[in-house]
């Protein structure tokens, strides 16, 4: 990669952990070694490092990414670099990452990719783009390996979700189990309490944290009506005809116990689900542009004597009724245009290149944290065997060694379960086999698709969105183009139009 030589070769780094990545501890050092050895590579000087952390990383505010875009904005600071570890640390979603290209390019900052290709051109567009889809494709994989993983434990008795009173420790076979942890007592009280019938789950709540427990009211409702705390799994699957599971763990109460309870609170369950700001009902809001004035239209449903009827629309144009569509005619028409999209032939040589490289990163990424936490561990096992010589051999007393004993053991766990939740990686014939289908099977693939895969594809074929007119799909033709794709006909019509 080549730096413009007529630029200042200021650089700041963002990192921020994914949601797939929330349980590898450490990968947010982890990113920062990487962008800074990048940039020393590249002789770039790092002027500030923005990490999110915790809660700002995983709900999605993402104060730093703004703290970053108003740093770079002021002409003083003189950046002409954001280095990121991946793409997905700055795409979630095309319209974010846009305006977020945009605002940086205003101010004459390029954004460089550690694991990614760096060129400014159509082709590292696509591999970029490529990237996203491919990361998209693999969380839907592992959720679904997820998915097998959790009926396997349940149907063992293995309970395997973070639950307050428990900690994480591998077992005997090997695999992950829950043990009670120093939170236990504090839950075997609340129950008790509870059971007399005279306290409110408020005030046996106020009780025991003052006593020293952490929580909160729902979660405390949540505790007090979980069955896992009586030795019984719920079939959330639905694979044991809904009927519990008793499991392998060692439970805090009886059932007697937890039934009483049950019968005591029975009748205040809490009914709150959040809602859905993205709406799955509607893949396409926020991609197809208004053909009046170029806004993205958004959706809404309207009732009908006998079922909601969805509409996209444009929030602006809102008197006019030919820039409302209805989302059934809409959505088949825009499946007819993926179906009329060609890979073009020539393109498929340097795409599957593309691929390989992507690939090849993404497996040095997942190697390099599997190695990090093997040494990690390794270290923390041979510390702890010093210590248990230098006790054996009198350097130390067992009263102080002892300790330290039990503090290495608990991280030695916490890697050991960080392993285990490592997924295999992926193959790189199945990669590639996997973009070829995908290419050639866009308009079934978006079809089945749940909504993150579906926002990825149609942000891959036209990153600007689209224009409906008449029965006609246009993609927006911007730079950013992906130019593998030709349609048969230059512009597709639908076939009623
Ligand atoms: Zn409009």
């Amino acid at each position: 990669m080549k730096i413009e030589t007529n630029k200042s070769h200021r650089a700041v780094i963002y990192c921020r952990v994914s949601t797939e990545e929330q349980t590898l501890g450490g990968s947010l050092d982890y990113q920062e070694k990487e962008c800074i050895s990048f940039a020393q590579r590249h002789s770039l000087e790092v002027i500030r490092i923005f990490r999110e952390e915790g809660e700002s990383g995983r709900s999605g505010s993402r104060t730093q990414l703004n703290a970053l875009v108003n740093f770079v904005s002021l002409r003083k600071n003189d950046i002409s670099y954001v280095v990121v570890l991946k793409v997905d640390r700055l795409m979630r979603n095309h319209i974010e990452f846009y305006a977020l290209e945009t605002v940086l390019q205003k101010s004459k900052v390029r954004i460089l990719y550690v694991l990614e290709n760096n060129e400014n051109n159509s082709n590292g567009k696509l591999a970029r783009g490529i990237s996203g889809v491919m990361a998209e494709y693999e969380s839907n994989v592992n959720s679904e390996r997820t998915k097998a993983g959790n009926r396997e434990a349940f149907l063992s008795g293995r309970y395997i979700k973070k639950l307050k009173g428990y900690s994480f420790k591998i077992n005997p076979l090997g695999k992950k189990q829950i043990y009670p942890n120093e939170d236990a007592r504090y839950i075997i009280r609340g129950f008790e309490l509870m059971a007399k019938g005279i306290y409110s789950q408020r005030e046996v709540l106020t009780i025991l944290k003052a006593e020293g427990f952490n929580s909160y009211p729902q979660a405390f409702n949540k505790i007090l009506h979980n069955p896992v705390y009586c030795g019984f799994l719920p079939d959330t699957q639905g694979v044991n005809n809904g009927e519990a599971i008793k499991g392998i763990h060692e439970p805090l109460i009886s059932k007697e116990l937890f039934d009483k309870v049950q019968d005591i609170i029975d009748g205040k369950r809490p009914t709150a689900t959040p809602r859905k700001r993205n709406n799955p009902s509607f893949p396409l809001r926020k991609f197809i542009r208004c053909r009046k004035c170029g806004r993205f239209m958004t959706s809404s449903f309207s009732q009908g004597k006998l079922k909601k009827y969805g509409y996209y629309h444009c929030s602006k144009c809102t008197s006019s009724t030919e820039t409302r569509i209805s989302k059934d005619v809409l959505e088949a028409v825009f499946l007819e245009y993926l179906k009329s999209l060609n890979i073009d032939n020539e393109a498929i040589l340097w795409l599957q290149e593309t691929v390989i490289a992507v690939f090849r990163n993404k497996t040095k990424y997942l190697e390099q944290q599997r190695r990090a936490l093997d040494k990690d561990k390794k270290e923390l096992e041979e510390e702890k065997s010093r210590l248990i010589h230098a006790v054996a051999a009198g350097r130390i007393t067992a009263e102080d060694g002892s300790p330290e004993i039990q503090k290495i053991n608990a991280k030695i766990n916490e890697k050991q379960i960080l392993l285990s939740d490592m997924v295999d990686s992926l193959d790189v014939d199945e990669c590639w086999n996997f973009v070829q289908y995908f290419l050639n099977n866009l308009a079934e693939i978006w079809a089945k698709a749940d909504l993150g895969l579906k926002q990825k594809l149609q942000c891959l074929i036209s990153p600007e969105g689209f224009y409906f007119e008449e029965h006609l799909i246009k993609h927006i033709k911007t730079p950013y183009f992906i130019s593998i794709f030709c349609s048969k006909t230059r512009d597709f019509k639908s076939k009623g139009g």
